[in-house]
């Protein structure tokens, strides 16, 4: 299994968490799903019956966007790349229409064609390797986001050349924790924690109505510290995005699953993005999107975006914000920002 970035949530809130047992009630489960673990945590007189809902309903959306389940909606437009326009459900072309806009104001940063360059890297599975630059070319031939057709009306998504492929995993973890949170909210939870891999939804305040306290991972940790700074808040979402999550080495050099579509080499601008907002969809793409783009243009532009708070750590350790939110961030060490 992979480790997770974000997210010492269980360190971090533990304590919270054995503490309030006897305040009311608590469910939590871990699950395997969207190929990572995902733990949900409730408190409330429904909390079982709305932990099960809500994990659930992430198991329907894993099914829908999972490139490498035949039978999902993604698969079938990926199957009729240069074929033809593939019917697709409402939700799948709105989070389609989403990862659009998003690939716009990132100026292709974010782009979810990238499959061509996820299949031929490899990362995390047995075949990876370093592949040449005439294999790269020709993959990143079948890159653009600007090619994708979509068709409002009959609500079609077309991939126009053979070979191009679709890749929700940039915002698959946030969109399914949105969905988790709308099942626990419809059971009338106000307070909980979704971890889909380093996605955390914070449902409200703690039970104790104490803020939340969420960890960030430190991209390069040491024995006595490992979280690079504390978030304090209510009601948020947190995604983080690292190098550390899945890679492979080779002479040295760290080959990871995030990829620059300019290049077609694994992102080489940050090792850690944080983005921090009141939407875990968004913010999955936002975190991808920072990290690709780097600190200056990462953040630029999300001083665009008045609800997003973001967090990078460069290659040298420097930390950097923009947004709301920086002043909830509690630094751990003699990183801040600036250093
Ligand atoms: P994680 O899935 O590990 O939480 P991210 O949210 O940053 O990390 O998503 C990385 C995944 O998104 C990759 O595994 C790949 O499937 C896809 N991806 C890689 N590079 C890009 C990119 N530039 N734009 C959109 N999706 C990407
Ligand atoms: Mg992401």
């Amino acid at each position: 299994m992979r480790i997770k970035p974000v997210i010492l949530v269980f360190v971090v809130t533990s304590l919270c968490l054995a503490g309030c047992d006897q305040v009311s009630v608590k469910e939590r489960r871990t699950e395997f799903l969207l190929d990572t673990a995902v733990t949900i945590a409730a408190y409330g007189p429904q909390a079982k019956e709305a932990v099960a809902a809500a994990l659930a309903e992430m198991n329907r959306v894993a099914d829908l966007l999972d490139a490498n389940n035949p039978d999902s909606e993604v698969s079938l437009i990926n199957r009729n790349a240069g074929r033809k326009p593939v019917p697709v459900s409402a939700e799948v072309f709105e989070l389609v229409e989403l990862c659009q806009h998003y690939s716009q104001m990132s100026s292709g940063a974010f782009d979810i064609t990238v499959r061509p360059l996820v299949e031929l890297w490899g990362i995390g599975n047995k075949d990876e390797y370093v592949p040449g630059p005439e294999e790269i070319d020709r993959a990143l031939e079948l890159v653009d986001y600007r090619q994708i057709i979509l068709d409002q009306q009959k609500k079609t998504v077309y991939l126009p050349r053979a070979g191009m492929g679709i890749d929700l995993g940039g915002v698959g973890k946030g969109y399914a924790a949105d969905r988790a949170r709308e099942m626990l909210l419809e059971h009338g939870i106000s307070s909980a924690l979704i971890d889909a891999g380093g996605n955390i939804w914070a449902l409200g305040e703690r039970p104790d109505g104490k803020p939340w306290r969420i960890g960030i991972r430190h991209p390069r940790p040491k024995a006595d510290r490992n979280v690079v700074a504390v978030l304090s808040g209510r009601d948020f979402t947190i995604v983080t995005s690292g190098d550390y999550e899945r890679f492979f080495q080779r002479n040295n050099i760290r080959y990871h699953h995030i990829f620059n579509p300019a290049t077609g080499l694994p992102a080489r601008g940050l090792i850690s993005a944080t983005v921090v907002g009141p939407n875990s969809a968004e913010a999955d793409i936002l975190s991808t999107a920072v990290f690709v783009l780097g600190a200056d243009q990462g953040l630029a532009l999300v001083r665009q975006l008045p609800q997003i708070t973001a967090m990078v750590v460069t290659p040298d350790l420097d930390v950097l914000l923009a947004g709301p939110l920086q002043s909830y961030f509690e630094f751990t060490g003699k990183e801040g920002v600036g250093r």
